[in-house]
């Protein structure tokens, strides 16, 4: 199959939802990370998406709309409860995925899972792509599994070439980070994914908010996740990445007495002219938003080289830095050099 990078204009967007509403995928431009779209509703689709990806079954997928009314509409949940209601108000459209009680979703996008994901994206392009397929899109990142997350169209097409008809490019993404997921569908509400929307802001609508114990640390043997995206590696180039936890110096030190041909760094833009090996800066030490945009190209460009041995640094796990801190860590497949 070819596949064909198109821009946004009326007539490609067209195709596209003509192409989702005949069961194919769509690579889509969102303000997250690239998706992989297929129709929500028809489970021939959605199965597509598990193929192309190779993503494990046990993985359920996020539905994307673009109108709340949506969710009735198509019986998407069985109820929304009043904390969602305030969480759409406030990040709706935006970077945050609500997980209610299931309605009428077919089990291939919840993977048997009795809730579902579901995310108002803010991006024009999404959202007119959506409104064209007159269908809700079920829609993971559109890369590899396991491998970093598509932040532009051309990463897109080097991960999905030939097995999908369309990627609409929408230029890069400007979170760069997949969306915030929470669940309200129980008790307490629970953050069981960090993304453009933060835990303070969270907290901020609904008051309290579990932070799921699989954000920040590595499931025991035999633990399952409550997300099952958060497993053990994600988000991983083939270099070998060691995270270094420890201050400024520290860092700097460390990693150029370990330095050798085909060692690298991943560090804040302030290190680079203190290090002694080939550096890969994804932003500056507090701007977290920087940090967040540029983590998948940068971790993407670290394979294009072929390093094989990467230190990088360990982000902070405030704000949005803990978004950035959960998928470093899983790239790194939780190897972590505490110096401190
Ligand atoms: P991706 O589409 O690649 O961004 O992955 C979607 C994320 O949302 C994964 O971490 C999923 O495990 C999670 N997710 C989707 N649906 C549910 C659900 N019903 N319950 C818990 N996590 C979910
Ligand atoms: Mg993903």
């Amino acid at each position: 199959m070819k596949t064909n990078v198109l821009l946004p204009t009326k007539e490609n967007i067209q195709q596209a939802g003509e192409a989702l509403r005949n069961g194919e995928l769509v690579g889509v431009p969102t303000e997250t990370v690239y998706g992989l779209a297929a129709n929500a509703l028809d489970p021939a689709a959605v199965k597509n998406i598990f193929r192309a990806k190779g993503r494990p079954g046990d993985n359920p997928l996020i539905v994307h709309i673009s109108d709340i009314a949506q969710i009735e509409e198509f019986e998407l949940v069985s109820e929304i409860p009043e904390k969602a209601k305030m969480l759409m108000q406030a990040y709706w459209p935006g970077p945050l995925t609500i997980i209610m009680k299931k309605g009428s979703v077919p089990d291939e996008v919840t993977a048997g899972l009795d809730t579902v994901a579901v995310r108002f994206p803010s991006h024009p392009v999404t959202q007119r792509i959506i409104t064209a397929a007159q269908r809700p899109l079920a829609a993971p990142s559109a890369n590899t599994s396991g491998k970093p997350s598509p932040t532009s169209a051309m990463h897109v097409l080097h991960d999905m070439d030939g097995k999908i008809p369309y990627i609409i490019d929408g230029g890069s993404c400007e979170v760069g980070v997949e969306s915030t997921v929470i669940t309200v569908a129980g008790e307490t509400p629970v953050l069981l994914r960090p993304g453009g929307i933060t835990h303070e802001q969270l907290e901020a609508v609904i008051g309290h908010v579990d932070i799921s114990d699989a954000v920040i640390h590595k499931l025991k043997d035999g633990e399952t996740a409550a997300s099952p995206g958060m497993k053990y590696k994600h988000y991983a180039p083939c270099a070998r990445i060691i995270l270094i936890k420890s201050d400024d110096n520290g860092y700097i030190n460390y990693v150029n007495a370990h330095s050798a041909d085909s060692t690298a760094a991943l560090c804040y833009d302030e290190d680079a002219e203190k290090l002694n090996v080939k550096t890969y800066c994804f932003g500056a030490k507090f701007d977290f938003d920087a940090q967040a945009n540029r983590i998948f190209d940068v971790l993407r460009k670290i394979d294009e080289d072929g390093v094989e041995n990467v230190y990088g640094r360990c982000p902070d796990t405030t704000g949005k830095a803990l978004a950035v801190y959960n998928r470093l860590i899983r790239a790194a497949g939780f190897e972590v050099i505490s110096l401190a």
